[in-house]
């Protein structure tokens, strides 16, 4: 490919994660599951490491040195994410086990305050994650749930949004970006529509927190919700972002230590934010390793990793347009990240199989999208996606890899 890297040194950024010079079967390690999980450099190794080997202890209790110095690297990791998004306040920075339990948070509480009557909206394009979680809290609360039709581009039908926004809308929730398509949705356009009628957002962020900088005051939502593996840090944990106002006075989540302030053996008040949603010893290391992610990807140029991730998306597009019998499925104009497609006459899976002999490594099946694929009348698709490490080169091996599929498969 000509072009280069221009201004991001893709090179020196690949050499701080050990697992891209590994080999599969002898062949060079193509890393294209990046929608999936994302590699982890070494300053991310690095501080769980450190944490391990040097300060461990439980934090917020402990009346000794460790203690507190665990305490104060868990406390700095929660600050790094709070600035990272722009939240308001550090205490709005909730540490889950990722976007999956932050979307549960808000479905419980939301979920208690539901009822016959109200109204849920959720997106054609929802990860099971930001639709499960509604189904069943409507389900139990007798609330509707409104789903919001896309296009066959994998683009979101605002007009149908409109249409189904009223004032019984009392949550719309919808992702930053679709994990199976790529789609990136108009996120503060559409939350401004929702608040015009006074619903609670919340943005699934899952895909949307690696590709671009997130600022939750300008997107004008009450929830964002991410993982720390998709952004470079360690997997098991991740945070919900909320609004102050709603967090501290929505029903909690989780009871037990941490989170009370006054317990008799007949009641129990709560303790304030951010603990009064963390019950338990949380995941310390993970917050850590999240805080030391956050940190090294806010020191990189954010604007050159876009530039640098929509030239992997428009080359690999532009091959596959050319690539006689592939389908993309997700044509949207605004796209980040992933390719999804079907080889003509081939199986998804046998695809990714053929491909992983060759060192390719892709995600394929229904993306966590059941609903989604049926939409498109296929079981599955084969997705490769990119991230900030990835290079022209890669893309090259992937058609090189889909080619042999073809032959092999067609
Ligand atoms: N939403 C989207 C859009 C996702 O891509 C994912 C992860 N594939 C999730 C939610 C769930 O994230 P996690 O598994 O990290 O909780």
């Amino acid at each position: 490919p000509n072009g280069g890297e221009m201004s991001l040194d893709v090179a020196a950024l690949r050499a701080q994660f050990p697992i891209l010079s590994k080999t599969v079967d002898g062949k060079p390690l193509v890393y294209l599951d990046n929608a999936a999980t994302t590699q982890k450099p070494q300053a991310v190794i690095d501080a769980l490491v450190d944490f391990y080997t040097g300060t461990n202890a439980n934090v917020h209790r402990g009346a000794h040195h460790l203690s507190d110095e665990a305490t104060r690297r868990y406390e700095n990791a929660r600050t790094s994410v709070a600035k990272f998004i722009n939240a308001k306040a550090r205490e709005e920075v909730i540490w889950t086990s990722g976007t999956t339990e932050a979307i549960n948070i808000v479905a419980n509480g939301l979920g208690q305050l539901l009822s016959e009557g109200d109204e849920v909206m959720v997106t054609e394009l929802e990860h099971h994650a930001n639709l499960v979680t509604w189904q069943q809290a409507c389900r139990r609360s007798g609330a509707t749930l409104n789903v919001v039709p896309i296009f066959d581009s994998g683009e979101l039908d605002v007009d149908a949004f409109d249409r189904l926004l009223s004032e019984n809308t009392k949550l719309v929730a919808f992702p930053h970006v679709s994990n199976a398509l790529g789609t990136v949705n108009p996120i503060k356009l559409l939350t401004e529509k929702a608040k015009a009628v006074g619903a609670w957002v919340l943005v699934d962020g899952a895909q949307g927190i690696a590709h671009g900088g997130v600022d939750v005051q300008d997107i004008g939502c009450d929830f964002y919700a991410f993982s720390g593996h998709k952004l470079f840090g360690p997997t098991g944990i991740g945070c919900l972002w909320g609004k102050k106002e709603v967090l501290e006075t929505w029903p909690v989540w989780q009871v037990g230590g941490e989170m009370i302030k006054d317990v008799t053996y007949h009641e129990a008040t709560w303790g304030a934010l951010p603990n009064r949603l963390e019950a338990g010893t949380p995941n310390i290391a993970g917050a850590i390793g999240m805080g030391a992610a956050v940190d090294w990807f806010s020191a990189l140029d954010v604007n050159a990793l876009h530039e640098h991730e929509q030239k992997l998306l428009a080359y690999a597009t532009e091959q596959a347009e050319a690539f006689d019998g592939m389908r993309i499925i997700g044509t949207a104009p605004n796209k980040v990240g992933v390719l999804s497609f079907l080889l003509e006459g081939a199986h998804p899976a046998d695809v990714g199989f053929i491909l992983d002999r060759q060192g390719v490594a892709i995600r394929t099946g229904d993306n966590c999208a059941q609903p989604l694929m049926k939409r498109f009348g296929i079981p599955g698709t084969a997705r490769a996606s990119f991230s900030i490490y990835n290079t022209l080169e890669e893309v090259d091996s992937l058609f090189a890899a889909l080619k042999k599929a073809k032959m092999m498969l067609a």
